[in-house]
């Protein structure tokens, strides 16, 4: 499975805890692991409870806190809208920045060596440590641009 390390990472820190890793918490766990990047807690809850009904949105939220907690989860808030989780950085052994659409709400991620160096450049001229770091650029995605044109398209005089 793709996702022993992330289920051996969370099983490791609930027995840390003392937490029993309940059968709910598991079904959230593969929900959550399988599932898309940036999702919402209505949404994880929505995909949950295709497998068992029983779940409620505190038990889907706790879990997810419980996730951000040990490591495995980012909690990110992308302008207006609801927050949104995401496994970590730490957890992919990859990092990436976001550009989020104003109009449609889609998040593309990207990562950029250059981006990552000016940014590190930048903490040095102020002697500053960093710890971590969120690029987040807000705007119009393409296909909104494009949906946005088609109304006023006319045919171009030549
Ligand atoms: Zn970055
Ligand atoms: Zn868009
Ligand atoms: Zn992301």
């Amino acid at each position: 499975m793709a996702h022993d390390r992330l289920h051996e990472r969370l099983n490791a820190y609930l027995a840390k805890k003392g937490l029993r890793h309940t059968s709910q918490r598991k079904v959230i766990a593969d929900a959550f692991f399988g599932g898309p990047n940036h999702i919402s807690i209505e949404e994880l809850l929505a995909r949950v409870r295709k497998e068992d009904a029983r779940v409620g949105y505190a038990t889907v939220y706790r879990t997810l806190k419980l996730f951000t907690e040990c490591g495995l989860a980012a909690e990110r808030n992308f302008g207006s809208g609801p927050s949104r989780y995401e496994l970590s950085d730490e957890s992919t052994d990859h990092h990436h920045d976001h550009l989020i659409c104003l109009e449609c709400g889609g998040i593309t991620e990207f990562h950029d060596p250059a981006v990552e160096k000016a940014q590190e450049a930048i903490a040095r001229r102020y002697g500053f440590r960093v710890r971590s770091h969120k690029h987040e650029m807000y705007g119009v995605c393409q296909a909104c641009q494009q949906a946005d044109e088609a109304p006023r398209a006319r045919p171009r005089r030549s």
